[in-house]
């Protein structure tokens, strides 16, 4: 071997010892960053978020942090983000993170399972409860810094060409739905599928699927899904209050001078209640215009919520017997659910069932 590898390996070695220590760019620094979000451009809600966190960032740095945001499969697949943000490919990526529910079901308490937390109650459980701190152990393995980055509040059930009378119409309805839900509905007998947002119209149309569910009125009604399944149902119980979530590539994000972490930490928080704001401002008048296309309003039979919620529990008893990551964060995730809508129960569902029964 000779005197310069030595060197060279040597130097590796340190590098390796002192855990591959990133370069810390200086206070001021001008960097540029690449965003890989899940979503297309149209839907300005939810990929809008990722621009307003960018837009923000830029502002707080006097225009010396850029970050570039790109639609789902511009630079990596939508669904290939997480993969994307972990190996470096890009430095950040928003996106749904019960997508990678087939990697690991833990993934989804990061966004929502059937009969999770609502909006309010996972920002608490992020912010202020234990959900950053056991989160963001988990995303360490994949080498990703998690920030709460949206929320679209409590979504719809969904699309249906017939309607839903009992527990029993569920089965063998063909039924695209979104994330972990379908976990919990197989069990019903419902078979779900998985299908991009951008085919649902043409499959429901066809009638090579029964129903499909999105997010909620605003979204629904861009992509019209009123004009071929008259029947839209509430609530969407598998997805109660999702989050979106940031991801940081970690070697980068230890890279980053302390100011600039603080800036992506405070612009991910504004995103983060921005995001919501926007669906409570815009779900109103476009559930007005739904109904007045000739929409039918149901909600759930309840013989469907209650097999809901049974599955659902079996589902997770089966998770915590078998993944100890899940196990570790369900069991903070439910035991903060339960103190939560313990105390919800009392001013908050009395104030908002007596207001929402008024004529305003
Ligand atoms: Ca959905």
């Amino acid at each position: 071997m000779d005197r310069r590898s030595v060197i060279k390996n040597a130097g590796i070695a340190g590098v390796l010892a002192a855990g591959a220590a990133p370069v810390v760019h200086a206070q001021g620094a001008t960097i540029r960053w690449r965003l890989a979000s899940s979503f297309p451009k149209a839907l300005d809600t939810i990929y809008g978020a990722a621009e307003v966190f960018a837009k923000k960032v830029g502002e707080m740095s006097g225009g010396k942090f850029t970050i570039s945001v790109h639609a789902g499969g511009e630079l990596v697949p939508a669904m290939g983000v997480l993969d994307g943000s972990s190996n470096g490919t890009v430095e950040m990526a928003h996106t749904a993170p019960y997508y990678f529910f087939g990697k690991d079901p833990t993934y989804a308490l990061d966004c929502a399972i059937p009969f999770g937390l609502n909006s309010r109650q996972m920002t608490a459980w992020m912010y202020q409860g234990n959900g950053m701190k056991l989160l963001r152990e988990f995303y360490a393995n994949a080498g990703v810094v998690n920030f709460p980055m949206g929320n679209t509040g409590a979504q719809m059930g969904g699309w249906y060409r017939k309607e839903i009378k009992s527990v029993e119409d569920l089965k063998g309805l063909k039924f695209r739905v979104g994330g972990f839900g379908g976990k919990v509905l197989s069990k019903l007998g419902t078979i779900p599928q998985n299908i991009p947002g951008g085919e649902i119209y043409t499959s429901l149309e066809k009638g090579t699927i029964d129903a499909a569910e999105w997010v909620g009125p605003y979204d629904d009604l861009k992509l019209g899904f009123n004009k071929v399944a008259p029947h839209y149902y509430y609530p969407g119980w598998w997805e109660g209050g999702p989050q979106l979530s940031l991801y940081v590539n970690k070697k980068a994000y230890d890279g980053l001078s302390s100011e600039y972490k603080a800036i992506v930490e405070a612009a991910a928080a504004y995103a983060h209640t921005d995001m919501q704001a926007k669906y409570d401002i815009k779900n109103p008048g476009a559930l007005k215009t739904l109904v007045g296309q000739g929409v039918k309003l149901h909600p759930f039979p309840k013989d469907v919520m209650a097999a809901a919620f049974k599955s659902a529990q079996e589902v997770y008893a089966e998770l915590s017997a078998s993944n100890p990551a899940w196990k570790k964060i369900y069991a903070d995730y439910s035991a903060y659910r339960a103190e939560a809508n313990l105390w919800f129960r009392f001013t908050e569902a009395r104030f908002d069932s007596f207001m929402q029964s008024q004529k305003l």
